[in-house]
């Protein structure tokens, strides 16, 4: 039967410019572009191309644009193209349709609906720039009060769990070695310690070369126990348990075999070619006390010096399931919501599952509060932040800080064309070709992942000033600046805000 849907993308390439340099060729991994030295003719794989762009921004000529397909099927609102595409794919495969990135179907972004409230007349506004303005963060448990003893002096007699200090709330999310190459997690490494924040090992263990940052590097621990062992928890500087990722709520993962090179089978600790595949539940979690256990065997193994984290997809009863996370003892609770991106995932889990992470921190926060026990962790939010506007925001609804992930990846080079899982991405991030990795430079990554968490931090500054506020402490939980704009009543219920103009 004849292939019979049009390709997403055309390029273009004007022949009046083009110097056959042949860059186009060597530039794109999924074969776009080839050439026949012999007839020396063109031929151009128009249904290969993922409009990652590498090879119109390396063309010395800028001959080439890439657009989208005019082509497409007659317009239908329910039969749309892309169902009628996937419908015809899985008809071809008999597969399930694997993808990466974030959710891409059109629900409501809460973020966007909402906005923050600005000082007049009455309340003043202040400048960062001549006034004090505090970004720092404390995440961790902390005491229900404060005492202190006078001898020689004052000195703090409470015992305080172990914090982790973060200069600014932003952190860079879990993305484990494996899905993406050892230059990326240098760069975030880097960035994150010349910033005075972290970044997450994700699943795949913590290669050699980034024990220069292991201050600064939040270790996982995931249902796969990938390189868990004495030292590695005690390298880092605080631990993570991912039971759930907004992604892919509910289901594992999977790195196939071909994928776990030299280098990856030592840092994760299985053998060179294996399939490296992390079960969905944990095979010693089926309840709230399984799970203590673990935290606190974690806390043992580390001589109660570093905080535990719980990381949890968020699904419709995640106040509840975070309630039970913090009383099992965690430090803080990770909730990722719908939006959150991967580097591989089955396309009906990622666009199906899990709800928006703005109703997830709203709800939590509240429960933790009704219950009395906020302080006894943090809330740390993740999926789909992609501004200092979302931080804010995201803070105001109830977080203590956030994680960025396709974020962070935007600033090394990615260009989200979501093809994560394919091993071959143009710009040397989610990649292990030592070819295409030679094209992220670790340098320059972290100065760029470096200048995206100082903008953002500096926009913070001034996002508190215009609340009138000098510190990030007191944007926490401070749902009365937020607004709703086009929300419904239960919409608003849940996130805590009022509509606009009340
Ligand atoms: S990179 Fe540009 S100039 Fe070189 S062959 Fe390709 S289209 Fe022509
Ligand atoms: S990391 Fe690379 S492969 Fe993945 S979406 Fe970004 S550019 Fe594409």
């Amino acid at each position: 039967m004849v292939r019979n849907f049009p390709p997403e993308f055309v390029v273009r390439v004007d022949r009046e410019a083009c110097i056959n340099c042949l860059r186009c060729v060597r530039e794109c991994p999924f074969g776009v572009h080839e050439y026949d030295r012999e007839k020396k003719l063109w031929k151009r794989h128009h249904e290969k191309c993922v409009a990652c762009l590498r090879c119109a921004y390396m063309c010395p000529v800028q001959a080439i644009s890439i657009e989208r397909s005019p082509m497409e099927y007659a317009p239908h609102p329910v039969w749309t193209n892309r169902v009628r595409k996937d419908i015809k794919t899985q008809a071809e495969t008999g597969a399930v349709i694997l993808t990466a990135m974030g959710n891409e179907l059109p629900y409501v972004s809460y973020f966007d609906r909402l906005v923050l409230d600005a000082c007049q007349v009455t309340n003043p506004s202040i400048d960062p720039l001549r006034e004090p303005m505090e970004l720092r963060t404390y995440i961790g448990r902390k005491p229900e009060k404060v005492e202190l003893e006078e001898d020689n002096g004052v000195r703090l007699k409470t015992k305080i769990a172990p914090n982790l200090k973060l200069e600014t709330p932003i952190m860079f999310a879990h993305m484990s070695y494996g899905s993406i190459s050892i230059e990326a997690h240098l760069s975030m490494a880097r960035a994150a310690k010349e910033v005075g924040t972290y970044m997450g090992t994700g699943e795949g263990g913590m290669h050699v070369e980034l024990y220069p940052y292991a201050d600064h590097i939040i270790t996982q621990v995931a249902s796969g126990r990938f390189a868990v062992h004495e030292e590695y928890l005690k390298r880092g500087a605080a631990i993570e348990i991912k039971i759930g990722q907004g992604a892919k709520p509910g289901i594992g993962g999977h790195l196939p075999g071909k994928k776990v090179t030299e280098e990856i089978s030592r840092t994760r600790m299985i053998p060179e070619g294996s399939d490296a595949i992390s079960p969905a539940p944990h095979h010693d979690i089926y309840s709230i006390e399984d799970l203590a256990r673990l935290i606190y065997a974690l806390k043992e193994a580390t001589r109660y010096k570093k905080p535990v984290f719980v990381k949890i997809a968020a699904v419709h009863n995640v106040a509840p399931i975070a309630v039970g996370i913090i009383r099992a003892g965690a430090d803080a609770v990770v909730i990722d919501g719908f939006r959150a991106g991967t580097g591989a995932a089955p396309q009906v889990h990622r666009d199906h599952h899990g709800i928006p992470i703005e109703a997830a921190i709203a709800s939590v926060d509240r429960r933790l509060r009704e219950e009395g026990i906020r302080h006894w962790g943090s809330i740390i939010a993740s999926g789909g932040i992609r501004s200092s506007a979302d931080v804010a925001k995201a803070i105001a609804l109830g977080a203590d800080a956030v994680y960025i992930g396709t974020a962070a990846l935007i600033a090394l080079g990615c260009t989200v064309c979501k093809k994560c899982y394919t091993g071959k991405c143009a710009w040397g991030i989610a990649t292990q070709d030592p070819e295409l990795r030679k094209r992220l430079d670790p340098e320059e990554g972290a100065r760029r992942a470096a200048n995206l968490l100082r903008a953002w931090s500096h926009e913070l500054k001034e996002i508190l000033g215009a609340l009138g506020l000098n510190s990030i402490e007191s944007l926490r939980s401070n749902r009365d600046r937020l607004r709703g704009v086009g929300l419904t009543e239960p919409e608003l219920r849940v996130l805590g805000v009022k509509p606009a103009g009340e």
